[in-house]
């Protein structure tokens, strides 16, 4: 197995990406290149704010005291990491990648364990303090412990906070519909957290007006236990003390169960989907059910990565996430953006950066102020200190910024 998990770049911002949080006075921000969106890229042009929003985005730039020239390089909406997990950033580089997804799961838990609220909070901040830097914007934080909200909170992260639930029960998650951070809730995985759970997750962000988060069709595991076929995985939730004898599993696929549960939706987001049938796409495109796909964590833990043309093909639009530290080299979109490039070249540059920006907004519930340079929009964008020569190489470069 190929291993994309390289050490030595983990926590630190890159000189060359500058975040830009405009304040509330008029200005201008110009730059050689502007992208707008995935498919306008403006030269020579420029970006008006006012408010704390964009309020205009400019074809010519005239010359003020209130303008401020970038430079040479491109201005662009920030990145989106639409699922993560930074509570396990202490385990950056700890674990043993290639050896299959079960042993890594073991390894997990027993180091997140040995490692200790503190440690595992002290790496979080610092993951979360280079984000800036590293030109994400906006963030789908998933959070088993429930360490990392004040973290993001701290760091005026804008985003959706998760707080993760495995297993039975009714509990009493946080929700709140805020900005700059929401308080939602995720169900771990289908084959993890028992179907009246994620029932009741559902209805209760959606009625918060919550997009709701769960891992979807990643591991061998998962797949044959929701088929019915997986009675070591049977035997190892009732050791756990769940008793899965009324899951309504068998002769289904891990999205047929969500969808016969009622937790496919606009404001539902499944991520990985590594493991789909052509039927799973149809189902997903019809419940309009949003989509986040971590391609290097698949890389990584399951040597595959899920099958971005056929989800293109049927008008899916999936955002990009980079999962957690313990499965990923970085927390870097644009190391992801560039994994995209180099494993699907069929890809175009427009598909690819959409799914790092445009579609990361839409499947957190906030395109109305990121993904895009729009008017209305939230006055942040990142200045990438790079040259272009024409505009048909802008994406290119910003799309192969990263390493993978
Ligand atoms: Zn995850």
């Amino acid at each position: 197995m190929t291993s994309y998990n390289t050490p030595g770049k983990t926590f630190v911002p890159d000189p060359r990406i500058q975040y830009i949080r405009a304040g509330n006075e008029p200005a201008v921000f110009k730059a050689k290149w502007v992208i707008k969106d995935p498919w306008t890229i403006l030269e020579n042009a420029g970006i008006a704010v006012a408010g704390g929003r964009i309020t205009a985005v400019l074809d010519t730039v005239p010359s003020g005291p209130s303008v401020t020239d970038c430079g040479p390089g491109i201005l662009m909406p920030p990145l989106v990491n639409a699922h993560m997990h930074l509570e396990l950033s202490a385990l950056a580089h700890r674990l043993p990648l290639g050896k299959g997804f079960e042993p890594w799961v073991k390894a997990l838990l027993t180091a997140r364990d040995s490692l200790g609220a503190s440690a595992l909070i002290r790496a979080a901040r610092h993951a979360v303090q280079a984000l800036p830097g590293q030109g994400t914007g906006l963030v789908g934080e998933v959070s088993t412990l429930g360490l990392t909200r004040s973290l993001l909170t701290d760091q005026g992260m804008a985003g959706v906070w998760f707080q993760e639930y495995l297993g039975t029960g009714y509990p009493a998650p946080d929700l709140a519909a805020d900005f700059p951070l929401s308080g939602s809730a995720a169900g771990h995985a289908p084959h993890t957290t028992s179907p009246d759970l994620l029932k009741y997750l559902k209805n209760r962000t959606q009625k918060a007006g919550l997009v709701f988060s769960i891992h979807v069709a990643e591991s061998d595991a998962e797949m044959r236990f929701i088929k019915g076929n997986n009675r070591s995985w049977h035997d190892f939730l009732i050791q756990r003390g769940i008793d899965p004898k009324d899951w309504p599993v068998g002769n289904k696929t891990p999205v047929t169960y969500l969808k016969d549960l009622g937790i496919l939706g606009p404001h539902t987001l499944a991520v990985h989907l590594l493991q789909v049938l052509d039927t799973d796409l149809d189902l997903l495109a019809d419940t309009q059910t949003g989509i986040c796909l971590c391609p290097r964590s698949n890389q990584n833990l399951h040597n595959r990565i899920p099958d971005i043309p056929a989800l293109l093909k049927r008008h899916l639009r999936p955002a990009l996430g980079t999962d957690s530290l313990a499965s990923c080299a970085s927390l870097s979109l644009f190391d992801e953006m560039a994994f995209v490039r180099h494993l699907c070249p069929e890809v175009s540059p427009a598909d690819i950066f959409a799914m790092a920006t445009k579609n990361g907004a839409s499947a957190l519930g906030l395109a109305d102020r990121f993904g895009t340079l729009s008017p209305g929009k939230q006055s942040e964008f990142i200045y990438l200190d790079t040259g272009v020569s024409s505009r048909n190489q802008v994406l290119e470069k910003v799309i192969c910024y990263g390493t993978c």
